[in-house]
C-alpha cells in the first residue's frame, strides 16, 4: 500500500515528537509500505518567521514573505528525514521544487495546478521514506509559493490524489474531529465519520482541524481522509463522500472570530454597483463572506458583508481608495464580530433548525447581526464576546438533547 501521512507542526514541534513521527513511519515502512510523509513547520516556527518578517519591513512583498515562510518546512522535513535514518530506515526529504508541485502565482494564497509523481515514485521504489514540505509550491516563474495558513493539509491531499495513494491520513494535536471546540463545549463528541460537504462547511467556518482547500481536493478527487491523533492511539475520524453512521441532524456547531464586518453605507441605489465592488475585492484576492443588501431610500442603499479580520486592512483600503468610483457616503467597520454556525446534512431534509437556533440564542440573550444559510448549514453573525455562550447553548441544543 502507499500511504501519505501529514503531520501538523504540534507534532514535530521538538526532538522527541520528531522522533515519535519517525518512529511512527518506519512502523508503516517495516509493513511493507510505502511511506510519504508531509510536514508542517515546527511549532510556532511559521509564526515567528511571519514575526520576524513584520519587524524588518511591514509591507514585505508576499513573494518575499513566502521565501522566508517555506523555509519552516524545509527544516522539520530534514530533521525527519534524518531520524529515520538514525533509526536504520533510508529516508529523503524533498522541497516543492524538487517534487515539482507546481501551483498558481498568487503568493501566499497559491492553488496546486499541477504535482509531478515521478521523483517521489523514483524515492520510494529505491526503498526509503518520503517526506514532503508542506504549505507550498512552485509557480511560473519558479519563484516558492505558498497555500495559505494551514496549508499543508492541503500538500497531503493533492499528494495523495497525485500519487493515487491508498491512504491519506492527517495526524494532529487532536484525535478527530469533534461536534464543537472541546476547549469551549466540555461535552463536545468525537464524530466517526464526516462527509466531504459537512468537512468542507466546517472547516471554512473555523472548525481549524482541516485546511478547507484540502476538503475541498478530496472531495474533487474522492480521496478518502482519516483524521487522528499523532500521539495517541485512538481510531480518529474519516471524511468521506457518504456517511451512515452518524445519522445526526447537527454534526457540528463552529465559530469563527477571524471575521469582521463592513458596511458601505448610502451607496446609489442603481445596477451595477455590487458588481463593481465585489468584482474589485475578488481581483486583490480578498474572499467576501456573508453580504447583505438594504433596501433602497431615496435612491440610495448600504451594503455590508464579511471578510477575514486578517483581510480587513486591506478591504478597507482597496474601498477608501475607489470611494467615489462605488458612490459610498462612508465605510465602516466592525472586527469584535464572530461567525457562529450549525452545520449538518441531515438539515436538508428537516426544517425548523433554523427558527430553533434563532430561539436558543434568543433564550440565552445573544443579538443576530446577520444570517447566512446553505442546504446544510445556518450561519449567524454575532458580537465576539457572545461566541462561547452561543456555541454552548447551540451545541446543548442540537447536539446534547439529541
Ligand atoms: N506551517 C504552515 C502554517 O502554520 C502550514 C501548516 O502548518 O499547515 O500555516
Ligand atoms: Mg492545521
Amino acid at each position: 500500500m502507499l500511504i501519505v501521512k501529514k503531520f501538523g507542526g504540534s507534532s514535530v514541534a521538538n526532538k522527541e515528537r520528531i522522533f515519535n513521527v519517525a518512529r511512527r513511519c518506519v512502523e508503516e515502512y517495516k509493513k511493507g509500505n510505502q511511506v510519504v510523509v508531509v510536514l508542517s513547520a515546527m511549532g510556532d516556527t511559521t509564526d515567528e518567521l511571519t514575526a520576524m518578517a513584520a519587524d524588518i519591513n511591514p509591507n514585505a512583498r508576499k513573494r518575499e514573505l513566502d521565501m522566508l515562510l517555506s523555509t519552516g518546512e524545509q527544516v522539520s522535513v530534514s530533521l525527519a528525514s534524518m531520524a529515520c535514518e538514525s533509526l536504520g530506515v533510508p529516508a529523503i526529504s524533498l522541497n516543492a521544487f524538487q517534487v515539482a508541485m507546481h501551483t498558481t502565482s498568487t503568493y501566499g494564497n497559491a492553488r496546486f495546478k499541477k504535482i509531478d509523481s515521478q521523483r517521489i515514485r523514483h524515492e520510494l521504489e529505491s526503498g526509503k521514506i518520503v517526506f514532503v514540505t508542506g504549505f507550498q509550491g512552485v509557480n511560473k516563474y519558479d519563484d516558492v509559493t505558498t497555500l495559505g495558513r494551514g496549508g499543508s493539509d492541503t500538500t497531503a491531499v493533492a499528494l495523495a490524489a497525485a500519487l493515487h495513494a491508498d491512504a491519506c491520513e492527517i495526524y494532529t494535536d487532536v484525535d478527530g474531529v469533534y461536534t464543537a471546540d472541546p476547549r469551549v463545549v466540555p461535552n463536545a463528541k468525537k464524530l466517526k465519520e464526516v462527509s466531504y460537504d459537512e468537512m468542507l462547511e466546517m472547516a471554512s467556518l473555523g472548525a481549524k482541524v482541516l485546511h478547507n482547500r484540502s476538503v475541498e481536493l478530496a472531495k474533487k478527487y474522492d480521496v478518502q481522509l482519516v483524521v487522528l491523533s499523532s500521539l495517541e492511539e485512538a481510531p480518529g475520524t474519516v471524511v468521506k463522500e457518504e456517511t451512515k453512521m452518524e445519522q445526526m441532524l447537527v454534526s457540528g456547531v463552529t465559530a469563527d472570530k477571524n471575521t469582521a464586518r463592513i458596511a458601505i453605507i448610502g451607496v446609489k441605489d442603481e445596477p451595477g454597483i455590487a458588481f463593481k465592488i465585489f468584482s474589485m475585492l475578488a481581483k486583490k484576492g480578498i474572499n467576501v463572506d456573508i453580504i447583505l443588501q438594504s433596501i433602497g431610500r431615496d435612491n440610495k442603499k448600504d451594503i455590508s458583508f464579511t471578510v477575514a479580520s486578517t483581510a480587513l486592512k486591506e478591504t478597507l483600503e482597496v474601498l477608501e481608495e475607489n470611494k467615489g468610483r462605488i458612490t459610498a457616503e462612508r465605510i465602516e467597520s466592525d472586527d469584535q464580530v464572530a461567525k457562529v454556525s450549525v452545520v449538518g446534512a441531515g438539515m436538508q431534509t428537516n426544517a425548523g433548525v433554523a427558527s430553533d437556533m434563532f430561539e436558543v440564542l434568543y433564550n440565552v440573550g445573544v443579538n443576530i447581526r446577520m444570517i447566512s444559510t446553505s442546504d446544510i448549514r445556518i450561519t449567524v453573525l454575532i458580537d465576539e464576546a457572545d461566541v462561547d455562550k452561543a456555541v454552548k447553548a447551540v451545541h446543548a441544543k442540537f447536539i446534547e438533547e439529541d
